[in-house]
């Protein structure tokens, strides 16, 4: 007699799923991740009901084979990497194929995907129940709609009574990801109401200005050793009272960093006083295998190989570039 069973596919990914999904944010980070991957340059996002009711994110990317559809619900399958070095050199959002498989067990799902010159295809999935097919449109790029999220756990949706804390959640993650990634126009919808657009032609200085809401902001570029970093920063004028409008991110990835946060506070050093802060956006993209992408499933932190030398990088060049404003515009600094 044994004890000791291996749990259902079902089963296994509706646990796997607690890791890569804890809240509808997830699925919405998870998702525009994958647009991005594929190239999209025009992401749609619309949620419902805190994204519990309904999250659908419509991309203009390269679609998936129909062959492949059944595989991208499956867990560690990819198209992103091949074999282990590779997880030591990711140059996209995904990897783990864990996301589509994660999200499928735990929500009323359906995928809809059509690659330039094949036929579209569609599958939908019940709360890890069995897929079906149907036929789909010839409609260039993928649709994923995720409904009824965590219906099957009601343990975890007893978390999550309050909607609009999860539709402001996902709305300052769309918003930020629109600042990190300027390359790609991106639309919110919430409830029924458009939230959000950051259109084609607007550069990251343009999504910064929309998004912290501050109109004195200069933007700076520097290169060093295979580090490239981007930054649109206040001048001295903007003083927050919170940190909440400092936006990092590493290789497109809207990251939490405190290191790369006190890099941009501490160029403020005798500029604006002790407990206030600027509003910035920081982009930063080094070589892959300075990030170690593994340290979360969920992907909101990463690990950097130089933070030191990042830390650095980006404080003189914010420093400098706000000492070069001060010249130009006469701001008032305290030395
Ligand atoms: P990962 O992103 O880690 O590879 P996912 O479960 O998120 O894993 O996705 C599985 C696979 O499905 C991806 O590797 C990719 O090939 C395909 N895929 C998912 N979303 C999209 C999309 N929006 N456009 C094109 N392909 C996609
Ligand atoms: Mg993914």
């Amino acid at each position: 007699m044994n004890e000791i069973l291996i749990l259902s596919e079902d089963v296994a990914n509706m646990v796997a799923a607690g890791e890569v999904v804890e809240r509808p944010f997830n699925v919405v980070k998870e998702l525009m991740e994958n647009s991005a991957d594929a190239g999209a340059t025009r992401i749609s996002v619309v949620v419902e009901n805190g994204g519990v009711g309904m999250v659908r994110v419509t991309d203009n990317g390269r679609g998936i084979l129909p062959d492949d559809l059944p595989a991208a619900l499956q867990r560690f399958a990819t198209s992103k990497i091949k074999n282990a070095d590779d997880v030591y050199n990711v140059k996209t959002f995904g990897f783990r194929g864990e996301a589509l498989a994660a999200i499928s067990s735990v929500s009323d799902f359906s995928i809809r995907s059509c690659r330039k010159d094949y036929d579209g295809a569609e599958i939908r999935i019940k709360h890890g129940g069995t897929p079906s097919g149907v036929p789909a449109p010839a409609i260039e790029g993928t649709t994923v709609e995720v409904r009824s999220l965590f219906a099957n756990v009601p343990a975890r949706l007893k978390f999550f009574k309050s909607f609009s804390a999860e539709e402001r959640e996902i709305a300052k993650f769309v918003r930020f990801f629109s600042v990190i990634n300027p390359n790609i126009a991106i639309e919110l919808s919430i409830n029924g109401k458009n939230t959000y657009t950051a259109t084609a032609g607007m550069d990251m200085t343009a999504r910064a200005v929309q998004v912290t809401r501050e109109k004195d902001l200069v933007y700076g570029e520097s290169e060093y050793e295979g580090m490239k970093l981007s930054f649109v920063t206040s001048l001295a004028t903007v003083q927050r009272y919170r940190k909440d409008m400092i936006i990092v991110g590493v290789n497109g990835r809207v990251v939490k960093d405190p290191s790369i946060v006190q890099a941009v506070v501490t160029a403020y050093h005798r500029m604006i006083p002790d407990g206030k802060f600027p509003a910035c956006a920081v982009s930063l993209h080094v070589d892959p295998d300075k990030v170690d992408v593994n340290v979360h499933p969920a992907k909101t932190t990463v690990k950097l190989l130089d933070a030191r030398d990042i830390f650095s990088f980006v404080h003189h060049n914010i420093k400098n570039r706000l000492d070069d404003a001060g010249h130009d515009q006469g701001v008032q600094m305290r030395t």
